[in-house]
C-alpha cells in the first residue's frame, strides 16, 4: 500500500471484508470450548494466518486474535514437552480457565499467544479509513465489530483498489 496513492472511492469495509455474501462463515476459535484436536483441524484445513478468537460459537464475541504460526509451535511444543496434553486437551485462552473433572487431561493454556486488543471498526467505515488505518498502524489484518461480523487483510485492500482502478482509473489519484 503506497502512501502516495490516495484512495478516493465511497466503498464501506463491508463491501472488500471477509466473509462475502456466499462464502462459509468465518473460521474463529472459541476461547475455552476446543480440544487440541479441534485447533489442528482448523490449522490443517485452512491457510489463514490468523484467527479470530470468540466467547462462543453462539455469541461470536471478539476476544483476541491468535495467528496460525503461534498456534501450530505452541501446540506442536506442548504435546512434545508439556504433561498431560494430548488431543482431547482442551485449549484455553481465558485469564481464568474452568477446573475440569480430575479424569479429564490437561488444559493448555494459550493466553500468552492471544493478541488481547486486535484492532477493530465498524463495518460502515469508509474504505478511505480502512486504506489509512492500513498505511498509518502498518496492519496485517483487522476485525469488524465486537460482535464479529467479519476480517479485512492488506491482500483484500490492494485486490479491491486494484479492482476499483481496472473500473474507474481516475479515482485512484496519484500525486
Ligand atoms: P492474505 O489476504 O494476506 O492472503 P490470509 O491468508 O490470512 O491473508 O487471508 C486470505 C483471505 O481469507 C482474505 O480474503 C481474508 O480476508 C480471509 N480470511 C482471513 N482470515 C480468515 C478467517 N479466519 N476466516 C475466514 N476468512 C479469513
Amino acid at each position: 500500500l503506497e502512501a502516495k496513492e490516495e484512495f478516493s472511492h465511497k466503498t464501506r469495509a463491508m463491501d472488500v471484508m471477509r466473509p462475502r455474501k456466499n462464502d462459509p462463515p468465518l473460521t474463529v476459535i472459541t476461547q475455552d470450548s476446543m480440544s487440541v484436536e479441534d485447533v489442528e483441524t482448523i490449522v490443517s484445513s485452512t491457510t489463514y494466518s490468523g484467527y479470530p478468537v470468540v466467547v462462543s460459537r453462539t455469541s461470536q464475541r471478539l476476544v483476541g486474535f491468535v495467528l496460525r504460526r503461534d498456534l501450530i509451535i505452541s501446540i506442536e511444543n506442548a504435546r512434545k514437552k508439556q504433561d498431560g496434553i494430548v488431543s482431547t486437551s482442551v485449549i484455553c485462552f481465558t485469564d481464568y480457565c474452568p477446573p475440569l473433572p480430575p479424569s479429564s487431561p490437561s488444559v493448555l493454556k494459550l493466553r500468552s499467544i492471544l493478541d488481547l486488543s486486535p484492532f477493530t471498526v465498524t463495518d460502515e467505515t469508509p474504505m478511505e479509513i480502512v486504506v489509512d488505518i492500513f498505511r498509518k498502524l502498518g496492519l496485517r489484518h483487522f476485525s469488524f465489530s465486537r460482535k464479529l461480523l467479519g476480517i479485512i487483510t492488506k491482500k483484500d485492500v490492494l485486490k479491491h483498489i486494484a479492482q476499483m482502478a481496472n473500473q474507474d482509473p481516475d479515482s485512484i489519484l496519484f500525486n
